[in-house]
């Protein structure tokens, strides 16, 4: 028998290019949330997929943009930190954009790093020939050691990648259980999910001006579960629109979200939402904290 392989592997990259949905993919669980808004990921989310013979442990990151507050300085430490402590890198960029500043950051912060770096075009569903045209300008043997071409959406190109992050990673020990898929709790995903729906069901600055926690997860009965989530904005007027006309918006968050919930627990579910203001909460270390994100 091949001797067992392990390691921890960080996908990097801008805002929007398909980090989480690449992590979903992997994973083949919606473990991250997804958006076509930008930043939707906030904090480093782990997903561990164990083999007979492997067991990977992929990090997803936030996107890498400048830092404009507490928060995005927060989100910008989980990428740095995670450069540092993986065995291997994935750089994903999309197909369907021009290789801007925010991709040139990126790529400028991997330079610190010591493992070694995959480059992956992503989104070549969209477009096949700019990816092609991509490979060829940005490939660098010295920066990349390898470069692949995928759709993390629809699975083209992804075993090819997977078996090529099996062949770059260390012998080593099976680090986490096999039964074990992420390093996070129930009430994170809870959470995530809610905010998933806001970022889906609200527009401009709301959801970047969410915070969510969930504060109880009861069994009421065999069948049902009670489950209450605190969604916390910045300002009275966010929170208006939030609950929106005779609490119309409220409501179809909490129904969206209220789906997904069952799906994740296996459980009818009862969602108690509630709408608190947290003053700029964004720039407030300590409500960084109490927020769950240290
Ligand atoms: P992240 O910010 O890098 O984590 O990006 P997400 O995974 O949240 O994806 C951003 C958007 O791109 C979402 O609307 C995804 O559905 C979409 N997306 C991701 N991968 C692909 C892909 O391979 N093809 C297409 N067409 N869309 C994708
Ligand atoms: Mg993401």
């Amino acid at each position: 028998m091949n001797p067992f392989k392990s390691g921890y592997v960080g996908i990097i990259g801008k805002p929007n290019v398909g980090k989480s949905t690449l992590l979903n993919y992997f994973l083949k669980q919606k473990l991250a949330i997804i958006s076509e808004k930008p930043q939707t990921t906030r904090t480093r989310i782990m997903g561990i997929l164990t083999q007979p013979d492997y067991q990977i442990i992929f990090i997803d990151t936030p996107g890498v943009h400048l830092p404009k507050d507490q928060l995005h300085a927060f989100m910008q430490s989980q990428i740095t930190g995670t450069i540092q402590e993986v065995d291997l890198l994935l750089f994903l960029i999309a197909a369907n954009e021009p290789f801007d500043d925010e991709d040139q950051m990126a790529l400028t912060i991997l330079q610190k790093r010591t493992s070694p770096v995959i480059l992956v075009i992503n989104k070549i569903d969209l477009d096949r020939l700019k990816a092609e045209k991509l490979q060829r300008t940005i490939f660098d043997p010295k920066t990349f050691c390898a470069i692949h071409l995928i759709s993390a959406l629809t699975g083209i190109g992804g075993s090819d990648l997977l078996q090529k992050i099996i062949t770059l990673l260390p012998e080593g020990p099976q680090y986490y259980p096999e039964d074990t898929l992420t390093d996070r709790n129930e009430r994170f995903y809870i959470a995530e999910l809610v905010r998933e729906k806001v970022y889906k069901l609200t527009q401009q600055e709301i959801p970047y001006s969410v915070a969510i926690i969930t504060d109880e997860v009861k069994e009421r009965t065999a069948a049902l579960t009670y489950v209450k989530a605190t969604i916390y904005v910045e300002r009275e007027s966010q929170k208006k629109i939030l609950i929106g006309v005779n609490g119309k918006k409220l409501k179809e968050i909490g129904q969206a979200a209220r789906k997904e919930v069952e799906q994740l627990l296996q459980k009818k579910v009862y969602l108690d939402l509630w709408i608190k203001v947290k003053k700029n909460w964004r720039k407030d270390p300590v409500a960084l904290k109490q927020l769950g994100m240290k």
